[in-house]
């Protein structure tokens, strides 16, 4: 079957419950409105919260309710103009809208800017009584997190100021990244056809059961990256850069300290966890042997990494995809069903495939009066329907928040990545419960290892990667050569030998957003993916009666901090053995598919694997 079958074809999300279209005319009428409500809302409470004493419970919390009533109304049209150039990043019209929209909500951001500094500059003393006052029980968290960056803020010009040089300063260079590396080209010959492939195209080929396709499709995308050098390592250079000056403005102790504030976590916990992961490499090395004896290789490439094996992985249309994480849902709980269902049947995702549409995968939730999207890019691989029940995790968390109010709603992003990689386990388990052939139980069970994998140990790497990077700058200007150098350097300890580098792979960390788009994001993931195979295995352990309390873990949302809301689920992550516990579910993963990966390859190594061979001649 052609490309084509998989694609998704026609499943592009409806925006209409935000806007008709880049010109409704209702977007211009809701920014206007929102100015003048800020500029009332200043006149009003400019001055009245930073007095002596503090203000009293009641007029703070009116102040609030108005805040988070403009700041509802204005996520409307964010979350519209930024879903909109996803859907097409290339069509000037929506690049427009985006970028005016950006600089009106900036301008009426900067209107109420005063409300959170003033907050800032109200005395210990009296904050803290607010922050414990009943009639503000609503908003305590929400308080006391703003305080938190009370020492790593400015006066309210410089603020401003930056606020508004951001748009042609980091933000553009942002969207200069987003720009190129959504419309780059990548060439490619397969089966006789030469066709041109986008980045997630060509990222997805590191899963062909053919080893030429792997290998070529990796080489293609690191010389199309290599052409691109001067601008991927000015970009990066630039943005790293402008963290360095701006955390030296704000005080940071450390480039990843600001990250850590907005975590609600200790830079002692990240780096126990990390640690944690170094120990662990030797596990993942284990898996690669493995492999390469399943592969019927002397050793793995890194084109080798996401080879299928035990058996082709029947290949996924979408309507599959929808089905199978529809019911691995279902089988947790009818409330994640019902509530997953909606994406598909009000149109709330977009997952073809088309050139000038966003890379990669994302859900957004806007606001609780809202509902979320998903954008993906559904190519057909297995990795895709995982993708797909990552981002519907996302999604549910986010529908079953709702009921928090605006302020109480996101989660910090260590927490924010639970309900995804919750939603991933339950398809993986689902998949394999219902699954009688060994050899595709062999496929889902290296699939979620290496999954598991990108998640934790890739993450790390990747975490390390930019840490020797902001040390680096502080010497000056980079070269691509050093972050190349950097780059591969962070990666060995994970791969030791058990991994055979490419020439390409320098470029390996050209192309990922999070460094360009949201610093020291990554170890969130390994956050994210260690709690829940915690709380996966207190699921099997405690049954039925964990679902209530996992349910109520999403609706609570934002509402306290991560260890508050985790706590009667059992979780304690600043237990030195917490970690750990994580790690062992990986390698009893790993032990699973090492003894069932010896049932399968009666042949000595070395003889040319049959199962790649007939992977090879299937659809
Ligand atoms: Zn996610």
């Amino acid at each position: 079957m052609s490309a084509e079958t998989y694609s998704a074809t026609g499943v592009r999300w409806d925006l209409s419950d935000l806007f008709r279209s880049h010109d409704d005319p209702a977007i211009e009428d809701t920014l206007a409105a929102g100015r003048s409500r800020a500029e009332r809302f200043a006149e009003r409470y400019r001055g009245t919260i930073r007095v002596p004493g503090g203000p009293s419970p009641e007029h703070l919390l009116a102040a609030i309710h108005e805040m988070e009533s403009l700041q509802t109304d204005l996520e409307r049209v964010g979350a519209f103009a930024s879903l909109l150039y996803a859907s097409d990043t290339v069509r000037p019209e929506y690049r427009d809208l985006r970028e005016r929209v950006e600089q009106r909500l900036t301008e009426i951001g900067n209107l109420v800017l005063f409300f959170d500094l003033e907050w800032l500059d109200v005395p210990d003393e009296a904050a803290g009584a607010l922050v414990d006052h009943p009639a503000l029980g609503g908003y305590r968290h929400y308080l006391r997190q703003a305080r938190r960056m009370r020492p790593h803020t400015l006066s309210e010009p410089e603020e401003r100021l930056l606020n508004e040089r951001d748009n042609t300063g980091p933000r553009a260079f942002g969207r200069l990244f987003t720009e190129l590396t959504s419309t780059l080209s990548f060439a490619f010959r397969r089966n006789g056809k030469d066709e041109q492939l986008t980045l997630s195209e060509i990222l997805a080929l590191s899963h062909e059961p053919d080893r030429a396709v792997r290998r070529g499709a990796h080489e293609t995308l690191y010389e199309v990256l290599e052409k691109q050098a001067l601008v991927l390592t000015f970009v990066y250079d630039t943005l790293v850069q402008d963290h360095l000056t701006v955390d030296r403005l704000r005080r940071f102790p450390h480039p990843m300290a600001a990250r850590h504030v907005a975590n609600e976590i200790d830079a002692e916990a990240v780096e126990r966890m990390l640690a944690a992961t170094e120990r662990n490499y030797g596990e993942a090395q284990r898996y690669f042997r493995v492999k390469a004896r399943l592969l019927g290789l002397p050793r793995l490439a890194l084109y080798d990494q996401y080879a299928p094996v035990g058996i082709d992985m029947p290949r996924s249309t979408f309507e599959r995809a929808r089905e199978v994480v529809l019911e691995a849902f279902d089988a947790f709980s009818p409330v994640f069903s019902t509530a997953a269902r909606q994406f598909f049947e009000r149109r709330w995702i977009d997952a073809e495939v088309r050139p000038g549409k966003q890379d990669g995968a994302f859900c957004a939730s806007p606001s609780p009066v809202l509902h979320p999207y998903v954008l993906c890019n559904h190519t057909g691989n297995m990795r895709d329907v995982m993708t797909l029940a990552h981002e519907l995790g996302h999604g549910v968390h986010g529908w079953l928040a709702r009921r928090q109010s605006l302020f109480n709603y996101d989660t910090p992003l260590t927490t924010a990545e639970t309900a995804s990689v919750f939603g991933e386990f339950l398809v993986f388990d689902h998949l394999l419960a219902t699954e009688r052939d060994p050899r595709v139980q062999l496929a889902l069970l290296s699939g979620k290892i290496e999954d598991a994998f990108a998640t934790v140990f890739r993450q790390a790497v990747l975490t390390r990667f930019e840490q020797a990077v902001f040390a680096r700058r502080r010497e000056g200007r980079f070269t691509s050569e050093t972050v190349c150098r950097l780059w591969l350097d962070a990666n060995r300890p994970y791969y030791g030998d058990a991994v055979e580098f490419t020439e390409g792979y320098r470029w390996g960390w050209s192309y990922i957003p999070h460094f360009i788009h949201s610093r020291f994001y990554c170890y969130s993931y390994v956050f994210g993916e260690l709690l829940v195979l915690s709380l996966y295995r207190f699921y099997k352990e405690q049954g039925a009666s964990f679902i209530p309390k996992y349910i109520g873990l999403l609706e609570a949302g934002g509402s306290d901090a991560p260890e508050a809301l985790l706590a009667p689920l059992g979780v304690d992550f600043h237990d030195p053995t917490f970690w750990q516990k994580g790690f062992d579910e990986i390698r009893a993963l790993v032990d699973r598919a090492e003894a069932l990966a010896a049932t399968l390859t009666p042949e000595a190594p070395g003889t040319p694997g049959s199962a790649a061979a007939s992977r090879a001649s299937r659809p």
